[in-house]
C-alpha cells in the first residue's frame, strides 16, 4: 500500500490558540510583547520573549506547564490517533517551536503518533541556567509567494514531504495538509491534483484560498470544528484507500487469468499519482 501521509499545522490546528501569545499571556508578559512586536521579526521576538521570562525568574518549567494548560481543538486528538492507527504516516509543519510541541504532544499522548516534527529549532541553554532558545527555521528561504514569515517558508518543507512521499516503491503517497494560518498558503499551493487540502474555515488561509481558488491543484475540504475535522480527514484517508485499491489491482494473480482482450483494453496500468 502506498498509504496516505498527513502533514498538520499546529497552532490553531491542533491547539485551539497560538501556542505563542498562550504562553506570553499565561505568563503575564503580553505587554512587554506587545512592546516590543513592531521593532522585530515573530520568531526573534519569541526568542527575545524566553530571555525576558528568565530574567524574570520563569522557568522553563513554568513554560512547560503554561504549555500543557493550552486548549486543543476538541476531537482532534482522537482524529490524530483514528489517522495514524489506519497507517497514516503523520507529520507536524509548524512555525511554532520544537519545544512547545512536544510538550503539548507529548502531554495528550499524542507524540508517538508523528513520524517529523518540522519546526523552529529550540534548546534550553546549558550556559544561562536553562533558558530557552529559539531560532529561525530556515536563515533564507527566498520564497516569492509572499505569505511566508522571513524564518520558515513551510512550502519549501512540503516539497521535501512530496519528494519523500513520491520516493515509495508502492507509489506515490498522497498528502492532506491542514492549517489556518498565512504560512499554511505556500504549502497549499505546493500539492497535486491527487492531494487534498484541508484549510480551517473563516481563517487566514482560507480567505487567501477563496481569493483565487483556481490556483490551487489539489481539491480543497475546508472544516471549522474537530469534529468536521475529524470527519473530513477519516473520509479522505477512506476515499485514497479505495481509489489506490481499484486503480492497483494485483497484478500477479489478476492479469494472468484475464482472456488477453480484456488485458488490451485495460490500457497501460500505473501507480496513482505518476505523472506524465
Ligand atoms: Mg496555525
Ligand atoms: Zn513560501
Amino acid at each position: 500500500m502506498a498509504g496516505v501521509v498527513v502533514v498538520f499545522d499546529f497552532d490553531k490546528t491542533i491547539i485551539d490558540v497560538d501556542s505563542d501569545n498562550w504562553v506570553v499571556d499565561s505568563l503575564g508578559f503580553t505587554e512587554p510583547f506587545e512592546r516590543l512586536l513592531p521593532t522585530m521579526p515573530w520568531n526573534t521576538l519569541m526568542d527575545t520573549m524566553m530571555g525576558e521570562l528568565h530574567a524574570h525568574g520563569r522557568t522553563l518549567d513554568d513554560v512547560a506547564e503554561a504549555l500543557r494548560a493550552a486548549p486543543v481543538v476538541a476531537g482532534v486528538p482522537a482524529a490524530i490517533k483514528a489517522a495514524y492507527a489506519l497507517g497514516c504516516d503523520l507529520r507536524v509543519l509548524s512555525d511554532a517551536n520544537a519545544f512547545f510541541i512536544d510538550t503539548v504532544l507529548a502531554h495528550h499522548g499524542l507524540l508517538g503518533c508523528f513520524s517529523q516534527i518540522n519546526t523552529n529549532p529550540s534548546h534550553p541553554d546549558a550556559d544561562a541556567d536553562g533558558r530557552l532558545r529559539i531560532g529561525p527555521y530556515h536563515d533564507l528561504h527566498g520564497c516569492g509567494v509572499g505569505t511566508c514569515p522571513p524564518n520558515m517558508c513551510k512550502g519549501q518543507v512540503l516539497d521535501r514531504i512530496l519528494r519523500e512521499a513520491s520516493s515509495s516503491a508502492a507509489g506515490r503517497k498522497r498528502v492532506v495538509y491542514l492549517g489556518d494560518g498565512r504560512g499554511d498558503y505556500c504549502p497549499a499551493l505546493r500539492l497535486a491534483r491527487e492531494d487534498f487540502v484541508m484549510p480551517r474555515r473563516g481563517f487566514p488561509v482560507w480567505d487567501l484560498i477563496c481569493e483565487d481558488p483556481a490556483r490551487l491543484q489539489a481539491e480543497v475540504h475546508p472544516w471549522a470544528d474537530g469534529a468536521e475535522l475529524e470527519e473530513t480527514l477519516l473520509r479522505l484517508v477512506g476515499r485514497a484507500r479505495v481509489e489506490e485499491a481499484a486503480l492497483l489491482p494485483p497484478l500477479d494473480c489478476k492479469l494472468e487469468s484475464m482472456p488477453v482482450a480484456a488485458q488490451e483494453g485495460m490500457g497501460p496500468i500505473m501507480p496513482l499519482g505518476v505523472k506524465h
